[in-house]
């Protein structure tokens, strides 16, 4: 049983639009006991000093793929599943001294389930990192963005992409992903920029075939996130059923609207599109992704600024792997300069996000809560790039970061 108190200077308790004041947090075994002005001290709790700082629930990234490379997909993928899974743990351990102290991967290109290991390993404490939810693959037609089979010659026919045609088919790709034990379905209903062969703009599944994925899912009690593009893919997406739309590149009004009245989260990934705007510019985009973002991009940014314009709920999601884990904290500078308020970039990765993994347990800081927090200098809704400044970390009440603690503290 492990005891700790943390003297805030100040707090976004995960949901209000004002910091809270001076404030502290007990914490025992794993999970925030109380929150006041002053807290009892038990015996042998430690006490942490962060007066000098800002205190936030951890952070969520809703949209990460631990196992997948994009700088080198075609052949990173054919590695062994216990290759992708320990490359993602120690990719998982560093994003989470960013700050990020629970993750939605969403899908991986591998014939097991390497991610669906690595979630239990991290649950199980075998090894040390954030708190996983997992969709196993991303289920997809085939030709669609999930099918590799572009990258290679038609002679290998190779078992790394979850791909089915027609309604029965796709059912029984969303019951093995339930059986093997994945949190949520992933699928594509549209192209993506940086796979071979396919459109973002053009839709991939049959209404029958989407609606089958859906209905599945909804069955066996899975949550679907569905990777979108064109306005029409968008629209499939909720009427059938999703939970959170993906990208929605190019979302129109009438889709932000759908989605906002269906209650259906948005996850808008921004910095990606920054990402790919650099490498544009660099000449250092895949070959395959630019005819499609060249001539997308300004639509792009343009469904980014009405989404943030608009009151549908926003996730925080980064896609991390597409680009570097690294780069992932800059999704909250995007997301303001794209037109959210600190404030609603903030509840995108704590709050708002929790709620959309169904779990009222994460994303605040109230008793009861599990103690996930971090903290960092400066006041964030002030000034968002605070957020990259985190220096301290803790999940489940371990604390994996401390102020001065340097690389390894
Ligand atoms: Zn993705």
């Amino acid at each position: 049983m492990s005891t700790s108190v943390l003297v805030c200077g100040a707090v976004f308790d995960g949901v209000s639009g004002e910091l809270g004041g001076r404030a502290e947090i007990a914490v025992r075994d794993g999970v925030i006991t109380e929150v006041g002005q002053s807290v009892g001290r038990p015996d042998g709790a430690e006490v942490i000093d962060l007066t000098e700082r800002t205190v936030s629930p951890g952070f969520i990234d809703t949209h990460v793929h631990l196992t997948m490379d994009a700088a080198d997909l075609a052949r990173q993928t054919l590695a062994s599943s216990a290759t992708k899974a320990l490359t993602g743990l120690a990719l998982a351990r560093d994003y989470l001294r960013y700050g990020f102290t629970t993750l939605r991967d969403l899908g991986s290109m591998d014939p097991e389930f390497p991610t669906v290991d690595l979630r239990d390993a991290l649950a199980a404490g075998l090894v040390e990192g954030p708190r996983l939810v997992v969709a196993g693959h991303v289920l997809s037609a085939s030709a669609g963005h999930g099918d590799l089979g572009g990258f290679y010659a038609p002679r290998w026919d190779l078992p790394v992409s979850a791909v089915a045609d027609g309604a029965a088919q796709v059912r029984r790709l969303v019951r093995r992903e339930h059986a093997y034990g994945a949190d949520w379905i992933k699928t594509a209903n549209a192209g993506g920029y940086f796979s071979a062969g396919d459109d973002p703009a053009r839709g991939t599944w049959f209404d029958d075939e989407m609606d089958a994925l859906c209905g599945a899912a909804r069955l066996l009690g899975m949550p679907v996130a569905v990777h979108t593009g064109g306005a029409q893919a968008c629209r499939q997406a909720i009427r059938a059923g999703a939970r959170s739309l993906e990208h929605a590149y190019l979302i129109g009004e009438e889709g932000i609207e759908m989605a906002a009245r269906a209650g259906v989260y948005i996850v808008p990934t921004m910095q990606m599109t920054q990402e790919d705007l650099a490498a544009l510019r660099a000449g250092t985009l895949p070959g395959q992704a630019v005819w499609k973002f060249r001539r997308d991009h300004e639509a792009i940014l343009e469904a980014q600024r009405l989404i943030a314009a608009s009151d549908v709920k926003i996730a925080f999601g980064t896609d991390c792997g597409m680009f570097p884990f690294g780069h992932g904290i800059r999704e909250f500078q995007a997301m303001v300069a794209a037109g959210l308020s600190e404030l609603r970039a903030l509840r995108a990765a704590t709050s708002v996000a929790a709620e959309m993994l169904g779990r009222a347990d994460l994303g605040v800081l109230r008793p009861g809560a599990r103690a996930d927090i971090v903290a960092m200098p400066g006041n964030p809704l002030d000034d968002i790039t605070a957020t990259a400044r985190v220096d301290f970390v803790m999940r489940d009440g371990a604390v994996y970061r401390r102020p001065g603690g340097g690389p390894g503290g």
